[in-house]
């Protein structure tokens, strides 16, 4: 770049009481393409300063009215005065005088005699100079503005880890104390932190690259996080730019907590449990490991929620959980144990779901034992408001290698061979084998036919008289269903009923049956028959929606029938459950006159003082006993013995499943008061159960069994 390109032209306030001097001046700057102002003494270079701003003044010491050393003082004085150089063109350049005029601060000085022909090139550099000084200000000014803006504490390090110069503080919780230029990492950080800090400064001396880290430090209840960043800077020193993180790192561990954690238990949840089921896996794998999955599910859970709220189960779960958390081994959820080579996890992956990884284990018994220390764990009763709880598990356990190969396969098989367990009785576990998958398999596909068959309203039912002994006339019918599947024919309902009470079907089928069975007997009645009433099935499942006795009501009301034509039979397993809704639903339904016979009795857990209390109507023997009554004396000692506690307790006392004329005399030996059965009839159409009313068959059967009845007592044992 050629010098002409670089010169600056400006306005040159000339300030001289010399006439001549000032000439020369002038033509001197014009000569070098600046613009002249000029002034004769201080006083006027004042106005004229403050009137024209010009780039440079080129100002006389000696002058009339004000001098120069004064006229200086006062231009710096000037708001607007700013950078703008002064140079004092003096004859006394004794050291005393130029001190004065740099005091004064006047930017430089151009001695007399003036050397002209360098004259120019002298105020080149200055303006150049002032440009200069005016352009760091600027730049510093950003600059500072900047390390206002950044909130970081930004400070320079040594190698030694000293703090050598403390250039911000930075914004709001300052970490650094004013006075910590001097001092060491070391004196302000815990040693683990301080050395970490002190490797990464080497770190970052050496490579050069910028180095990032956290470090936290502050009470344990209150952490304080902070990132850092190392720049290796100059003269073997890094600068460091700290932010506090504090806030991003306590959401980060919120977000963190709400992803992988269960907010009722603060167990780990699914998502955390699943990771940490492949990170065992992969392992065991390598190692050539075994690992155990538990699964537990807790009986009747729902029924808790459904009748006494879910606050009551949520603090049924959080005890469940902590109780859980209490027999795994060391009960530190994810580390391992110090005993032995197991680990374990428990985590909360459903409603009332809960896994245990057990990883390490030698065999199966390993995991054998630990769920009977889930068992033993949750035997003695939990208690709330006064009340207490029981609450049982049903347990599956998959293995890996042999249950399944990675974390899903293991999850579903440990959960079939859960369902297994609930099959089985609950309260118990189950190891998984592959028939039970198969068996899964098929229950779902049952499931999925069986939700069709409810859709496509392909269910049936059926009716099945129940004959008086005495009277040898019909006192009622027994409402059965039938599913006659297109492909698979006719389906048992003792397989489809279990299935349709774990899936919830059983309430829409229900109420289905028991609108059904209304509308038939108003249209029997409406056909001329006498009427009678028809005993429909209760599942004990249906108890628990809370809604049957509304349901039951429905239908009388709508179809128009008197309660008493409509019956149901209950079955023992509800005596099991000792509450108070139960009973209240039963006081509901006798009290709209509706009869309850106790179904299969004899093959459960009935006490006579739920028999005594519930006021049942009647009690039909299962068809097992009467089976064998001819065979068996046991069978028949029982059965007489129900007829008698029967007759005691004022219940009529029906037999099932009678199908041969020896059966039906010995039914009649020991006192029955009515049969039902194939030897009468089996469960019919219901177009058929008219004919079966008007035709006289049942009257001339008990006739014939009575003049047989020695030779069904020939048959016994
Ligand atoms: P259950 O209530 O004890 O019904 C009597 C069962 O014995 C019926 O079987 C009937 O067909 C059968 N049975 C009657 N007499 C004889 C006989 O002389 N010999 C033999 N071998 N069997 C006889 P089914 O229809 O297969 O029903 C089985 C069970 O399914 C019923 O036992 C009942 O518990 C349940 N069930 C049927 N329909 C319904 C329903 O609508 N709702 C509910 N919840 N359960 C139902
Ligand atoms: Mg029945
Ligand atoms: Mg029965």
């Amino acid at each position: 770049m050629s010098l002409a390109a670089t010169e600056l032209r400006c306005r040159v306030l000339i300030v001289d009481d010399d006439s001549t001097m000032r000439l020369m001046l002038r033509e001197t700057m014009e000569g070098g393409g600046h613009e002249v102002i000029e002034a004769c003494n201080g006083e006027d270079a004042l106005t004229l300063f403050e009137q024209y701003q010009p780039d440079i003044v080129l100002m006389d010491v000696d002058m009339p009215r004000l001098d120069g050393i004064s006229a200086c003082r006062r231009l710096r004085d000037l708001p607007e005065f700013g950078m703008t150089p002064v140079v004092m063109v003096t004859g006394n350049d004794d050291s005393a005088s130029i001190k004065a005029a740099y005091e004064a601060g006047a930017t430089d000085f151009i001695s007399k005699p003036i050397n002209w022909p360098v004259l120019g090139q002298r105020v080149q550099f200055i303006l150049r100079a002032a440009r200069t000084l005016r352009e760091l200000e600027v730049s510093e000014s950003k600059n500072s503005a900047l390390l206002g803006a950044i909130p970081d504490c930004i400070c320079v390090f040594d190698a030694d880890g000293r703090i050598d110069q403390l250039l911000d503080q930075g914004q709001g919780e300052q970490w650094l104390p004013s006075d910590a230029e001097g001092r060491l990492i070391s004196e302000l950080l815990a040693p683990e932190h301080a050395r970490e800090f002190q490797a990464q400064i080497r770190r970052s001396l050496e490579g050069g690259s910028i180095q990032t880290f956290e470090f936290q430090h502050g009470r344990k209840t209150a952490p304080r996080a902070h990132e850092v960043r190392l720049i290796n800077y100059r003269d073997n020193r890094v600068l460091a730019l700290i932010r506090n993180v504090t806030e991003r790192v306590t959401a980060a561990a919120k977000v963190h907590r709400l992803a992988f954690f269960d907010t009722l238990t603060g167990l780990p949840n699914r998502q955390r449990f699943l990771r940490a089921l492949r990170s065992a896996l992969s392992e065991a794998q390598t190692q050539g490991g075994q690992v155990a999955l538990l699964f537990i599910d807790l009986d009747f859970f729902k029924r808790i929620n459904d009748n006494l709220g879910h606050s009551t189960g949520d603090v049924l779960l959080k005890s469940v959980a902590s109780r859980l958390a209490g027999c795994i081994r060391g009960s530190d959820m994810v580390s391992p144990t110090d005993e032995s080579q197991q680990s374990q996890t428990l985590a909360r992956v459903g409603g009332d779901e809960f896994v245990i990884l057990a990883r390490g284990i030698r065999d199966k018994h390993d995991a054998e034992r630990i769920a009977v220390r889930v068992h033993e764990a949750l035997r003695s009763p939990f208690s709330h408001l006064g009340r207490e709880f029981v609450v049982t598990p049903s347990i599956g356990i998959a293995i890996y290698p042999q249950d399944g190969a990675d974390a899903e396969a293991l999850m579903k098989n440990a959960d079939t061979a859960m369902y297994e367990a609930k099959t089985a009785g609950r309260n118990t576990q189950r190891f998984y084998s592959e028939s039970m998958s198969l068996r899964s398999m098929e229950r779902l596909d049952l499931e999925l036919k069986l939700r069709k068959a409810v859709e496509h309203g392909d269910l049936e039912i059926h009716y099945q008289p129940k004959i008086n002994l005495k009277g040898r006339g019909i006192t009622g019918v027994e409402a059965l269903l039938r599913w006659n599947h297109p492909e698979e024919g006719p389906i048992s309902p003792a397989r489809f009923i279990p299935l349709a009470e774990e899936t919830g079907l059983i309430a829409p089928i229900s109420e289905w049956v028991v609108t059904q069975a209304c509308e038939q007997s108003r249209a029997w009645v409406a056909a001329g028959l006498d009427p009678f009433p028809i005993a429909v099935n209760v599942s004990s499942q249906l108890f628990t929606f809370g809604n049957l006795a509304t349901m039951i009501w429905g239908a009388i009301c709508n179809s128009g029938i008197d309660a008493s034509s409509l019956e149901l039979e209950i079955t023992e397993s509800l005596f099991l459950r000792d509450l108070a809704q139960i009973h209240e639903t039963l006081r509901e339904i006798q009290e709209m006159g509706v009869a309850l016979a106790v179904d299969d009795f004899g093959t459960g857990y009935s006490s006579l003082s739920y028999l005594k209390r519930l006021n049942v109507d009647a009690l039909k023997i299962d068809r097992s006993f009467i089976e064998d009554i001819n065979i068996d004396a046991d069978d028949r000692a029982i059965c007489s013995a129900v007829v008698a506690m029967g007759h005691s307790l004022g219940l009529k006392v029906i037999a099932e499943g009678v199908e041969t004329r020896e059966q039906l005399a010995a039914i009649c030996d020991i006192g029955c008061d009515e049969v039902q059965g194939f030897l009468f009839s089996r469960p019919v159409p219901a177009a058929q159960i008219s004919e079966f009313v008007r035709s006289n068959l049942a009257a001339t059967i008990i006739g014939d069994a009575n003049d047989r009845g020695a030779t069904g007592s020939r048959r016994l044992r």
